[in-house]
This record gives C-alpha cells, structure tokens and sequence, in this order.
C-alpha cells in the first residue's frame, strides 16, 4: 500500500485562537507611543514582520478589533512587545494607553502575517523605510537581525515628526554603534533640534536614491506606515527603477483604509 502525503497547499490550517494575554510591563517611548510587553500562554514564534489582532470587549457585550505589529524578536519566548501610537480620538489606542494597567488581561490572535516578514535566513542587502509607528515591524526585523548575528548590510530611512517623537531612538543608536553593517537614516518633519545635520522633510525621490544608492542595484524593501506616505515611497521606488518584486508594503491605517 502506498501511502499518500498530503500537498502543503491543500493541508488545512487551524484558525487562530483568541488567548489571554497578561500585561507585565509598560515603556513609554515617546510622549505619545508606549510599548506594551504581554505575556501569552500559547506563545509560539513568530515571523519578524507579523502582527497580533486585539480584541476588547465592554461589560455589554460591545467588542473592538484591531492589529499590532509584533516589535519583539522571536528569539526571546513567552512574551511579545507592542508598540502603540495614542490617537486622541482612537478607540482601542486609547484603552490601551490610558486604561490598561499592569497585570490586566486582553484578548489577542496571532501571530498573523506572511509577506510582509523578513527572517536572517533570506538575506538581503535589505532597505527599511518608515513612517512614524510603522518602524514597528521593521524594529521586530532588526532586533531578528542583531540576535541572529547577522551582517546583512541593512538601512533603516526613518521618518519622524520631531526629535522626541523618534520610537526606539536609543536602541536604534546602539545598535548602530556596534557597526554590524545596520545604518539608520533619521528625517524630522515638523521640527529639528538646533545643529540637527539630517534630513528635514517629507520623505522624496532623492531622499529615496541617496538613502538606497550604498546598497546595490536590487535590495530588499520593506516599507511601512501610514498609507499615503507608503504608497508615495513604493511609487517612487518603482521610478528609481527597484523591481516591484523587491518591494513589500504595509500600511497601518487609518482603520478601515484598504490594506
Ligand atoms: C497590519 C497592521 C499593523 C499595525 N500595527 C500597528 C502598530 O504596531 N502600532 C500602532 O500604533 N498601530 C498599528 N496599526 C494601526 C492599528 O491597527 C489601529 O488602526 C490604530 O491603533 C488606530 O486604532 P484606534 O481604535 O485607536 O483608532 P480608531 O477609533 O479606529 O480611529 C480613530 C481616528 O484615527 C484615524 N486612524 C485610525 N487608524 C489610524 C492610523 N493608523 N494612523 C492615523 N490615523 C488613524 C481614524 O480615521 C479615525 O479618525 C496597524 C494596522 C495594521 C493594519
């Protein structure tokens, strides 16, 4: 008798479960972002890039869902980071930020997610760009990157609105630092600190060639934020001449906005 395997592309796939997750520890990043670190009982590795869906619920039965970026890498167990940027009039951004405390529950699903993930083992040379709160995934890259010792030559294009608002600012330097072939690139918007010798302005196609001139003919390139400003950076990337097949977009709202 012969045995039949099963095709991967017919295999069928659980649907994921909700699980309570445990809130163990709050950072605040920014004046307006905080990370939150919850604790899974049913944690399982996750691919950089994926995110978590959250979901509450009111004493009346009433019920929000939204994504998060997973921020953490996969090689720390357990636990994940999301990193959450406070809309003043977000529904779910604002529990999260002003009402859960820590050792309070909330429901998430995931991980989710499998094109817009980078792992070591697809090497690169790879080209980061984001916007404000989208750098999420691409920290959950990096941070990949650094606990697998990699050297794949990597640039981070960074778009902030001012100083204090760069997320993982610290991070990011050191990590610079150890000169491991990572290179971020800062631009600040709105307002620059007095000396400031990086860039000042929305991000635009010459912003785009010098940043990803060192790294060759075709990298790698993940580009995350808010839509407009990664669908304007995708379209001038296509200009510069990457091939779309080199290029993987997420966009981060708002809410209800075509993914
Ligand atoms: C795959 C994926 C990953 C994401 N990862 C992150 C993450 O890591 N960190 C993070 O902070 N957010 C992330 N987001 C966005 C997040 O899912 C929510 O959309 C965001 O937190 C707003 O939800 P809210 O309930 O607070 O606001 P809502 O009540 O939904 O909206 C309030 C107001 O803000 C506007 N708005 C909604 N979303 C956005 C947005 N993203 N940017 C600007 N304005 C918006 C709405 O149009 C509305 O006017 C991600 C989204 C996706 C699709």
């Amino acid at each position: 008798m012969t045995e039949k395997s099963t095709p991967s592309e017919v295999r069928i796939r659980q649907p994921l479960r909700w699980q309570i997750a445990t809130l163990a520890h709050v950072r605040q990043e920014t004046p307006r972002v905080k990370t939150l670190t919850l604790s899974l009982p049913e944690w399982v590795p996750h691919r950089p890039g994926q995110h978590y869906d959250v979901r509450l619920t009111a004493p009346d039965g009433y019920q929000a869902q939204r994504s998060y970026s997973i921020a953490s890498e996969p090689e720390r167990s357990g636990e994940i980071d999301l990193t959450i940027e406070l809309l003043d009039d977000g529904e779910v951004s604002s529990y999260l930020h002003q009402e859960l405390r820590q050792g309070d529950q909330v429901e998430v699903r995931g991980p989710i997610g499998g094109y817009f993930v980078w792992e070591a083992d697809m090497g690169g040379p790879l080209f980061l760009v984001a916007g404000g709160s989208g750098v999420v995934p691409l920290m959950a890259m990096i941070r990949h990157r650094a606990a697998r010792q990699s050297r794949v030559p990597t640039r981070l294009l960074f778009s902030s609105r001012s100083a204090d608002e760069i997320i993982y600012a610290g991070e990011l330097e050191k990590l610079q630092a150890a000169h491991n072939g990572l290179e971020v690139i800062h631009t600040l918007t709105r307002s620059q600190p007095p000396g400031w010798r990086g860039y000042a302005r929305r991000i635009d196609r010459q912003m785009l060639a010098e940043a990803i001139a060192p790294l060759g003919e075709a990298p790698l390139t993940y580009v995350c934020g808010p839509t407009l400003l990664v669908e304007s950076v995708a379209n001038q990337l296509v200009g510069l001449g990457l091939p779309a097949d080199r290029i993987r977009t997420e966009r981060f709202g708002p809410t209800g906005s075509p993914a």
